[in-house]
């Protein structure tokens, strides 16, 4: 095997591997988070004229945290929402994506041997980033069917090793926009534990039915949280691969130190484009929410009639739902049998969840459907998941 140890039981992404399955048996596909439409017009105008301006600030590298308008944009958005007042200069930094958010940060802040607490389901990045790190992970489960944030499971997964807990909300794949007291309990352990609070708020626009908290706007949490973002899901562009942290002056140092090594600094015209979207007037967020929150009851109808259970999601775009009455009366074992079915049978591109787990088991009654898709993707995919239903009787 050439693959280095650190990283040789990860394989490829269950995400590549189940977008490359649907594209081989043309399955509708709700698998890979990615919307099958365009962003927004005025921000691929954007980015078409910082390409066309043709001064160095537009063509050259950006400054080590990024474009002094962009910078600016994110930390006013991250103020206007948390009443705290940011410094783009020395507390905000561009990254290719949130995902290299998460790698520089772990690799910038984190010690080898150190450990970081994820909660699983997790996104798999997360775990892989902290073998790169050299970091241990500890697993604190969010159980079904309410994947709620158990204070007391988070507390015994703390030891005089702990440096950092990682936190999604919303959250990938559970749908869960975590409610103030779990945000608080985890706001306790760190503050207890002086540990260092890693957020991934890429849904952040898209709380659906409780309002999204940021962990950084609680009393004593500003100066430990680095918060991390994107472009990507908020304006449907996965592809441009623009994201961000915001953390405090000390902070922000270490996640500069691994960022200026990995990428050193991420595409200039995209980031102009990302100045104007973070401009964006309100009314594009209300919309963009009401089309997902249509598409997500949609897909949530069928599912229930077909007699998957499930705990309607409160943000993100995911719904995921527990298979076992369907597959016991279809015969299948787990939730990599159900998604080859679905492929292959059906029609339709999932995901199986037990790849987002340590914990294998608690994974396999469960299945992850995306909804960031067309009316029209998500009405086909409905009309292909029907043929699972109980043979109509009478
Ligand atoms: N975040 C997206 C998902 O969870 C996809 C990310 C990826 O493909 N790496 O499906």
């Amino acid at each position: 095997m050439a693959v280095a140890k650190r990283l040789s039981e990860f394989g490829t992404t269950i995400f590549a591997e189940m977008s490359r399955l649907a594209l081989e048996h043309g399955a509708v596909n709700l698998s890979q988070g990615f919307p099958d439409f365009e962003g927004p017009e005025h921000v691929k105008q954007a980015a078409i004229d910082a390409i066309r301006a043709g001064t160095p600030a537009h063509s050259q590298y950006a400054p080590l945290p990024g474009v002094p308008a962009f910078i600016e944009q994110i930390a006013r958005r991250f103020d206007e929402a948390t009443g705290l007042s940011t410094d783009p200069a020395s507390q905000v930094t561009v990254t290719s994506g949130c995902t290299e958010a998460i790698a520089a940060s772990l690799l910038g802040l984190v010690n080898p041997g150190e450990e970081v607490i994820l909660f699983e389901p997790y996104y798999d990045s997360y775990r892989a980033s902290c073998a790169m790190a050299g970091a241990t992970p500890r697993f604190v489960t969010l159980r079904a069917p309410d994947f709620r944030i158990d204070p007391d499971e988070l507390r015994k997964a703390v030891s005089s090793k702990t440096r950092a807990i990682l936190v999604n909300t919303p959250h990938n794949p559970t749908g869960r926009v975590f409610s103030k007291e779990e945000l608080q309990a985890v706001a306790d352990v760190a503050i207890e534990h002086d540990l260092i609070v890693l957020t991934d708020e890429v849904y952040e626009e898209l709380a659906y039915d409780a309002p999204h908290l940021r962990l950084a706007s609680f009393p004593g949490m500003a100066e430990r949280t680095v918060t991390m973002s994107s472009l990507g899901k908020t304006f449907s562009f996965t592809g441009w691969k623009i994201g961000w942290t915001i953390a405090p002056p000390d902070l922000t140092r270490g996640v500069r130190a691994a960022h200026q090594f990995l990428t050193f600094v991420v595409s200039t015209p995209m980031q102009h484009a990302g100045a104007v979207a973070l401009q964006t007037d309100r009314s594009y967020y209300d919309q963009l929410r009401a089309d997902f929150v249509r598409r997500r009851d949609m897909l949530c109808d069928a599912l229930a009639d077909l007699g998957f259970t499930f705990r309607v999601p409160e943000g993100g775009y995911f719904v995921l739902a527990d298979h076992s009455a369907v597959t016991r009366r279809l015969g299948i074992a787990d939730d990599i049998a159900l998604c080859k079915h679905l492929i292959e049978e059906v029609g339709v591109a999932a995901i199986p969840p037990s790849f987002f787990y340590e914990h294998k088991d608690e994974g396999r009654p469960l299945v992850r459907f995306a909804f960031c898709k067309t009316d029209q993707t998500m009405a086909e995919a409905v009309k292909r998941l029907r043929v699972m239903a109980p043979a109509a009787t009478g």
